[in-house]
């Protein structure tokens, strides 16, 4: 913990990008945050969510001490009750009947001792994580291509590339600081690298491209197909970098003839023109700096592992791999999935980078000095909660994640959990869709209060640090498992009693007889009669650290081995792929698309994923206005075709019917939006938005390679939601809503709001907004009820200040909200405000600056257009000038530039 007057360099707990940030405590106890300009993943570049991230530091909703069944308990009952739980599952079920759910957010200390608990303790390989979500189809494609789960480039590549192809990514949105790197480079090298933007829908990340490929969902596989078909034709390939390093490109090559034997077959396939087919087929081929960048897009399919191959057969069979400015680029979407990975912590790996090899089951329980060992790969994350559903297991632990809200087909997981005899939570955060269904509670620690490391996209291990006290009674989770651990026996195996010794274990274990970066490969290091291995991952360098040492690690990118304890930026540019012979592998990629088609019942795609200023499931993001007014309400895009058909207009509710459930969300129709498709965003829970969790809809169907769900492709429904009324209520003080059909909790600036609709009637609007509110004889009640129109307005005022306002409508047409927030900063409302709150409308002189678009100024949507047309700004330069918007993080700048012709 910092005192006032100390600075800490820690890492943003958000996003894989990994930003250095710097931490001052200042005499008032509050936490200025700011960029770390000597991070080199950021050098000082936040966006709008580490920006915020001080704002977020309450402990409002932390769950504090352990509980059993509700009741607080001690740590020592609860760690017993965990303890004794599962001895008895493993005594009357076997080792296969536990499973722990995991999490990139957790640190790689903390993800080490959950890995090597349930594989060397347990002996089972059930334990997989929430980045199976994310990136698991990019594991998959790197195993199979390099024998390794390697990134080969660094975020230098972006900058020092000519060409820059992003599918599947709104690297705008999702990792804003990359992309902010990348349109600083341009400014600084004429315009290069240009960009190619490959996505179904045209985000804000299109707006900087030169190019944006619409093409159909799921037919990315067609178009890099395509393109080796091209680079072959117009000789393009590098016959030396193929001859020396790589294997299999024939076997590719005729695949990718089957599919895509020419750009009017990949027009065909794709939905794309025949011209920016060949244009970007031409650039790509005659660009030798060119960085493939994929995200969610292309992972989350049901055939996402081969999307990655067919990217990564592309920049292998021309050589274009770990050199300055080229490679593909697999951008993860959490903080920690790429130390999850390292530890070992999805269910088909078993620790550092080894597998279930024999020789490496072996190599590992002999290093780790384990009685018992998992000999085969674990359930999957989708598998493993339809295992608990079945009843295969009996007892779960789940940490730092919320599968209620986060898994497909949610509501299975949520029947799955609530019939699963032992179900053990670890979290900051008492409240989510998963905490409340656990049996028992372990209060965990969360950012600023933890310790640890993080390893980011370009492979750079960075520390979390320590700047606030443990709230509570909660612990960090390497403690309470290790204290499990213990109870169950398993001392010999935990000795730890700081994040430091487990991370000097990890890395030590990283370099155990491998001998990758050793002179005399698959013979030295071993010991004796052991055959060495020869892995990609190798932290070694870093196993001999000492307390201090540890405490001021600087960021750092591995492979770290003993003989080279220094930065390595880039692998495989002169091969040395982590197969037996060395040699990577084209992969042979076939026609496999989306698993489920639409049809007449279910006519379009649902596309789901992030939106800018919100992380996951908002435990954290959600706790500032700043953040939540970008986006306030969980919402469908679609384009005003389709809303057309479906009978829905702009701003109205709607439902989204899958064949596995539905939710309910605001809708708003746009152009970016293709024909046929829809995108909701994932973030809503049910403590928020009781029916807004959008993978209450979505399809469980998994990659089969990776078992990487499909998120991006579920056929779906969408029609009209016609509640009886809809309203909204904005309190100055947090208050238990009301139990109506649809309702989403925001945090506005001095107030929160309550989005309302609902399909009873109800016959006297005043009673039922006291019975919400509750009576006092010192309010004062502003009201007007019109029951025959079904409309109601009424503000509660206390000493004249504004303390709740209701207002009800039959349909979704109500008064703007943000002009109404405005109010509750008045101290005293004057006599024209009140007739405006009465009226509905804002009085002259009052004004509603709209939806948040600049987070880090609070610049409204309302005051931006105004201001452009008023003004004539014409640039976002421009508008940072006349209102600040844009000059601080940057994130709000691709939505200023496109506010400008719009205005
Ligand atoms: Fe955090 Fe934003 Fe950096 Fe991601 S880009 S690590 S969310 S500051």
């Amino acid at each position: 913990m910092s005192n006032p007057g100390e600075t800490v360099h820690t890492t943003c707990p958000y996003c894989g990008v990994g930003c250095g940030v710097k931490v001052a405590i200042d005499a008032d106890g509050n936490a200025q945050v700011a960029g770390d300009k000597t991070h080199p993943a950021n050098y000082g570049r936040l966006c709008s969510k580490g920006a915020a991230l001080g704002e977020t530091l309450s402990l409002e909703d932390r769950l504090l001490y352990p509980e059993i069944a509700g009741q607080p308990v001690s740590w020592d009952e609860a760690l017993h009750a965990v303890a004794e739980g599962f001895r008895r599952t493993l005594m009357e079920h076997g080792p296969d009947a536990i499973a722990f759910y995991v999490s990139g957010q957790l640190l790689t200390e903390d993800y080490y001792v959950a890995n090597k608990l349930m594989k060397g303790g347990f002996g089972s390989a059930n334990i997989d994580t929430n980045s199976r979500l994310c990136m698991s189809s990019s594991v998959a494609g790197h195993k199979r291509a390099f024998g390794s789960d390697t990134v080969p480039g660094c975020y230098e590549d972006l900058e020092e590339a000519d060409l820059i192809v992003l599918v599947g990514s709104n690297l705008a949105w999702c990792h804003p600081v990359l992309y902010q790197r990348i349109l600083a480079a341009r400014e600084q090298r004429a315009g290069k690298p240009k960009l190619v933007v490959i996505d179904p829908r045209r985000t804000t990340t299109c707006d900087a491209a030169e190019t944006h490929l619409s093409l159909k969902p799921g037919s990315d596989t067609a178009l890099f197909n395509g393109l080796l078909i091209h680079l072959y034709q117009q000789d393009r390939l590098d016959p030396e970098f193929l001859e020396q390093h790589v294997a299999g490109f024939w076997s590719a090559y005729q695949a990718a003839k089957a599919v895509a034997p020419n750009v009017p077959t990949v027009a065909a396939r794709t939905g794309l023109l025949e011209s920016d087919i060949a244009e970007f087929y031409g650039s790509w081929g005659r660009t030798r700096k060119v960085v493939t960048i994929y995200s969610q897009g292309v992972n989350q399919s049901s055939h996402g592992s081969d999307k990655v191959n067919a990217i990564i057969n592309c920049h292998l069979a021309t050589g274009r791999i770990g050199q300055p400015g080229m490679g593909p680029f697999s951008i993860t979407g959490q903080p920690n999935a790429m130390g999850g990975r390292e530890v070992g912590g999805l269910a088909n790996q078993l620790a550092a980078h080894m597998d279930f090899a024999p020789d490496e089951i072996e190599r590992v329980q002999r290093f780790w000095q384990a009685p018992v060992i998992a000999r085969h790969p674990g359930l999957k994350a989708v598998e493993l909660f339809q295992a608990v559903a079945d009843g295969r297991i009996k007892a779960i632990w789940i940490m730092g994640t919320n599968p209620v809200v986060s898994l497909p087909d949610a509501d299975r997981v949520r029947e799955a959990l609530r019939h699963c005899p032992l179900v053990v939570v670890s979290d900051a955060i008492a409240n989510t869709d998963t905490v409340r269904l656990a049996h028992i509670k372990l209060p965990a620690l969360t950012w600023g209060e933890k310790e640890g490391t993080v390893t980011n996209s370009e492979r750079r291990i960075s520390r979390q640090r320590t700047f606030l006290p443990p709230p509570g009674a909660a612990k960090p989770d390497w403690w309470s498992m290790t204290q499990v651990a213990r109870r169950l026996g398993f001392g010999a195996l935990f000795p730890f009693e700081s994040p430091a010794a487990i991370f000097r274990e990890h890395a030590a274990l990283s370099g155990f007889e491998n001998a990758a970066y050793r002179p005399h490969p698959l013979h030295e290091g071993a010991a004796e009669g052991k055959k060495a291995s020869c892995r990609d991952f190798d932290i070694s360098a870093l196993a001999d650290l000492n307390d201090a040492d540890y405490d001021a690690l600087q960021p750092v990118q591995w492979p770290l081995p003993q003989s080279t304890p220094t930065d390595t930026a880039r692998l495989f540019g002169v091969g040395g792929f982590f197969t037996a012979d060395r040699k990577a592998r084209c992969i042979a990629v076939g026609p496999r698309g989306p698993a489920h088609a639409v049809n007449e019942h279910f006519p379009l795609i649902l596309n789901s994923g992030r939106i800018r200023d919100q992380w996951h499931t908002m435990t954290r993001t959600g706790k500032t206005a700043r953040l939540t007014n970008h986006i306030p309400e969980p919402y469908l895009e679609i384009h005003p075709l389709d809303a057309l058909a479906c009978g829905v207009t702009e701003n109205m509710l709607a439902r989204v019917h899958s064949r596995w459930g539905e939710m309910i969300v605001r809708v708003r129709t746009s152009l970016e939006q293709q024909p046929g498709s829809v995108f909701v965003p994932m973030h809503w829970g049910s403590p928020l938005a009781p029916r807004g969790r959008i993978n209450a809809a979505v399809n469980p169907v998994v990659d089969s390679v990776s078992g990487q769900p499909e998120s991006k492709h579920t056929p779906v429904r969408v029609q009209a939601y016609r509640p009886s009324w809809h309203g909204f209520l904005l309190c100055r003080e947090a208050i238990e809503p009301p139990e109506v059909e649809y309702r989403v909790s925001v945090r506005d600036r001095e107030c929160w709001r309550y989005e309302l609709a609902g399909e009873s009637m109800v016959s006297h609007w005043p009673i039922w907004a006291r019975d919400l509110l509750g009576d006092d004889p010192s309010w004062e009640w502003l009201e007007f009820a019109d029951a025959s129109a079904g409309r109601y307005r009424g503000a509660v005022l206390l000493d004249g200040r504004l303390r709740a306002c209701l207002f009800v409508a039959p349909s979704h047409e109500l008064p703007l909200r943000g002009w109404l927030a405005g109010l509750f900063a008045v101290q005293e409302l004057d006599s024209a405000e009140r007739a405006s709150l009465l009226a509905g409308r804002p009085g002259q002189g009052q004004r509603d600056g709209g939806r948040i678009v600049c987070a880090c100024f609070g610049i409204g949507l309302n005051t931006l257009t105004t201001a452009i047309r008023e003004q004539r700004l014409t640039t976002p330069q421009a508008i940072g000038a006349a209102l600040k918007a844009g000059t601080n993080c940057g994130s709000c700048v691709p939505e200023l530039r496109q506010l400008i012709p719009q205005n």
